[in-house]
């Protein structure tokens, strides 16, 4: 297949780059390898095509927002989950301290305070956080297709600085979105986002939504249709901060980022992307991956508003 050196030369053509930083708020990912670069395609017959740093871990960071959305979805029902979490970009940063006027809720899943609200709707509303990222963990290692871990030394170093994402979840309970200790379900937000992946992982898992929710290679169904549905809506609406209109509009694949650098795109009955570099921009997006994904939307074809 000319599909790896194909992917060799989109690697070759954006090291150049040089343009953002690493996440600076904790040691792990300030101090992360800034040369470090992969991409990976899983194809939703199955084949899989890597190159660079592709066995190169990193921490799925925001990523896991789409994952958690729809396991909330499936433990306590759709129509309880939209009640307590919105559809709206919010066009604000990940990390603000926000809810929207009219209804009270976050405006998505994809900020951190609709992120924690799904969290803590996985289970059931007394689970503690070892029990939620246990079942999250068991699920993203189904997607993933192999056993994945939670990288003790962030969570580790998240929790020391989680001042933000605890403020978040006392404002979530005082208004009464969140039912369970705010304390518990930030840790298990936290935990959740540690779980470290390589893009060979983060494409599988994405071309697991690609293909209606069934494991391209291990064939198993992990995820209801309608649940998969929903959760490429809110990445294609809300998966990029506040570039997702520059995004959409750009690539045109619902995608999802992650602090450490991480960006995962599903283009539904094509393919699973993956793309990791750790240097990001302002907004918060790996800028290489950026990059990666603009190319390969371009070369391909890739672009969901493009008639094949
Ligand atoms: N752990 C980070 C946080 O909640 C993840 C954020 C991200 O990837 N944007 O602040």
């Amino acid at each position: 297949s000319p599909i790896p050196d194909y992917l060799n030369v989109v690697l070759d053509k954006v090291r150049p780059i040089e343009d953002g930083q690493p996440a600076q708020y904790i040691k792990t990912l300030r101090e992360a390898d800034t040369s470090k670069l992969a991409v990976a395609l899983v194809m939703v017959d199955g084949n899989v095509y890597s190159a660079g740093d592709d066995k190169v871990e990193f921490s799925i960071q925001s990523i896991s927002k789409a994952f958690v959305y729809a396991i909330a979805i499936e433990d306590a029902g759709l129509q309880h989950v939209l009640e307590r979490i919105g559809v709206e970009p919010s066009g604000d940063a990940f990390n603000k301290l926000s809810l929207h006027k009219g209804s009270n809720r976050p405006m998505n899943p994809m900020i951190n305070a609709g992120a924690i609200t799904a969290h803590s709707l996985v289970c059931h509303p007394n689970a503690l956080a070892e029990e939620r990222t246990d079942r999250i963990l068991q699920i993203m290692s189904r997607l993933a297709g192999r056993q994945l871990h939670v990288d003790e030394e962030v969570y580790e170093a998240e929790m020391q600085d989680a001042d933000r994402n605890m403020g978040i979840g006392y404002m979530l309970k005082a208004a009464g979105i969140i039912s369970c200790r705010p304390a518990e379900v930030v840790k298990g937000y936290i935990r959740q986002c540690s779980i470290n992946v390589n893009v060979r992982d983060l494409a599988m898992m994405a071309a697991t939504l690609s293909n209606a929710g069934i494991n391209p290679v291990t064939g198993e169904t992990i995820m209801p249709t309608d649940s998969v549905r929903q959760v490429l809506s809110v990445m294609t609406t809300c998966g990029m901060y506040d570039a997702a209109g520059q995004w959409v509009s750009q690539v045109g694949i619902p995608a999802k980022s992650g602090v450490a650098g991480g960006v995962m795109g599903a283009l539904p009955g094509q393919v699973g992307i993956a793309a990791f570099s750790p240097k990001l921009s302002e907004n918060g997006n790996s800028v290489r991956a950026v990059a990666i994904f603009e190319q390969l939307s371009r070369d391909m074809g890739f672009h969901m508003m493009d008639v094949s």
